[in-house]
């Protein structure tokens, strides 16, 4: 299951339909390099979303104001967990966490595809997690989840030492799996010091 309409027809606000227009129909002028946008023809509603380059697949589910500005304030506070300078996590693990955290499986959480009161709280929960893992730096994580070679139940996430690289799961468990296992062992190791 996707999880997301890639070419949606109806509007999820309003209920009126959605059409594939350029969004010079918003904006006035074409803007950017593949300006296609799926657009509420409800003037008074006008949610729309992008889609990706070359493609008519919307990046996301429709979004009214509210959503656009709440999304954009949750990407401002999630981004910096794996974008930037600090390199807190990778974006997969990232992403991992936030899936975590929401309950929801990684392959269905996406910012684009969140209503406007779940981006408030991925902001809120992102916000958080960056203060904590900032306040760390000095002592970084001693083990991350990373793909290990391929194994016969086609499960590649295995749990490694950082620096040495060395392999501490035993098994190669689901990333899930592999990304709860290394939260607890961190959380061990931090006790420790
Ligand atoms: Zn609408």
């Amino acid at each position: 299951m996707s999880g997301i309409d890639e070419a949606p027809t109806t509007c999820p606000y309003c209920g009126s339909p959605v059409k594939l227009v350029d969004n010079s129909m918003i904006y006035g002028r074409s803007v950017g390099r593949w300006p296609y946008v799926y657009l509420c023809l409800n003037d008074r509603c006008a949610a729309y979303v992008g889609t990706h380059p070359n493609t008519n697949r919307a990046l996301g589910t429709l979004a009214d104001e509210e959503t656009r500005e709440a999304r954009v304030l949750a990407h401002e506070a999630f981004d910096p967990l794996w974008r930037g300078k600090d390199k807190l996590m990778g974006r997969r693990e990232a992403y991992l966490w936030l899936a975590l955290q929401l309950g929801g499986s990684p392959a269905e959480t996406h910012i684009g595809w969140s209503d406007a009161s779940t981006c408030r709280e991925i902001a809120r929960l992102a916000t958080a997690k960056v203060e904590e893992l900032r306040k760390e730096r000095g002592h970084t994580m001693p083990y991350d989840v990373r793909k290990g070679p391929p194994c016969p139940n086609s499960k590649p996430f295995g749990i490694y030492k950082k620096g040495t690289g060395e392999k501490v799961g035993g098994c190669h468990p689901s990333a899930d799996q592999a990304y709860k296992q290394v939260a607890a062992i961190n959380h061990r190791e931090r006790g420790k010091k």
